[in-house]
């Protein structure tokens, strides 16, 4: 009866966890970087949806940003520059069941890894992607990125950069099958924590942009809209966030957006100033990949080496009327 009782409290207590369950190397983030702010986000999410850890996978590529897995104790995969999502659909396939989100930066994903990223659109696996948009290469040292302001003097642009920056929610809802975006800001954490929850509740591919401070290499960048509320415009809506009666103080410009308004959220998306935050697009009926393809099913040795050989068969060139070819 005792140890039936123990193994009871013990199980309660597997099923139950706390922050530190979450934490892992220590952060070596520049101080103010909003990279921690992120971090500490995503740390609550997984205490307050109880994640087990070892059903949660972190996948990233490379840059600031991409030390994520890292600081995360779960299971995590510190990829290569720019191939964070397919490593994380990799894991997705084989596994459907865990819970699998990517961290990765606006030159890890908006550069290198532009071509992954549309077509992880187009898949709209269940992933939780976070992209940390500080409009820079910070771990290299400044140099200007894809989504860099208009006249950026950096490393390699030291007359200023000459090209807009490329808007990644404007082209997110431009790829087919996209199912939610949404953007926050690091400065915000209340709203930052409430979007990226939205993002992992929905089932599909769920791109969140969260404008985040380098205050190593652009500390002034954001400086107006920490100083100005009124350039910050919140999205609410029933459907999509609904700010606490402090954030509706102190962030009064507000426009209420439905989600599912894909032409609403295209022209939301395109402003810049002020900085749209909330949910600018939610469409939980595009069906997953994971599903379409049956992911998951168990694979033995057995059946690997006979899906190869069929494989290898198919450039085998048999002497006509052998009886030894295979039924096409
Ligand atoms: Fe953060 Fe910038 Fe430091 Fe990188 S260089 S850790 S982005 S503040």
């Amino acid at each position: 009866m005792g140890s039936a009782l123990s193994q009871s409290i013990f199980k309660l207590h597997e099923q139950h966890h706390s922050l530190e369950d979450y934490q892992g190397g220590v952060p070596r983030w520049c101080s103010g970087c909003g990279d921690n702010a992120i971090l500490a986000a995503v740390q609550r999410l997984c205490r307050d949806e109880n994640l087990a850890p070892e059903r949660t996978v972190f996948v990233s590529g490379i840059g600031c940003s991409s030390r994520f897995p890292h600081y995360m104790k779960t299971y995590g995969f510190h990829g290569i520059h720019g191939r964070a999502f397919p490593i994380a659909e990799g894991v997705k396939m084989a596994r459907p069941d865990l819970s699998v989100f990517v961290n990765t930066g606006d030159g890890d994903c908006c550069s290198i890894g532009s071509a992954h990223w549309i077509h992880a659109i187009r898949y709209n696996m269940n992933l939780t992607v976070i992209l940390h948009d500080n409009e820079v290469y910070g771990l290299t040292k400044k140099q200007a990125s894809p989504t860099s302001p208009l006249g950026l003097k950096s490393n390699t642009t030291p007359r200023g950069s000459v090209l807009a920056p490329l808007n990644p929610l404007t082209v997110t809802l431009g790829v087919q099958n996209a199912s939610f975006v949404a953007q926050a800001v690091d400065w915000i954490p209340e709203v930052l924590y409430d979007v990226i929850r939205r993002a992992y509740q929905h089932r599909g591919f769920s791109f969140v942009r969260v404008v985040q401070r380098c205050p190593e290499w652009l500390p002034k960048l954001f400086e107006p809209w920490l100083q100005d509320p009124g350039k910050t415009l919140m999205l609410t809506h029933p459907k999509g966030l609904t700010l606490s009666a402090d954030a509706s103080r102190i962030y009064p410009n507000q426009r209420e957006h439905d989600p599912a308004d894909i032409h609403q959220a295209r022209e939301i998306a395109s402003c810049t100033d002020p900085i749209p935050v909330g949910i600018l697009y939610h469409d939980p009926s595009v069906p997953c990949y994971e599903d379409l393809r049956g992911a998951g099913a168990p694979r033995t040795p057995e059946g690997i080496r006979a899906g190869l050989e069929r494989e290898f068969d198919k450039f085998t060139i048999w002497p006509e009327g052998d009886p030894s070819r295979p039924a096409a």
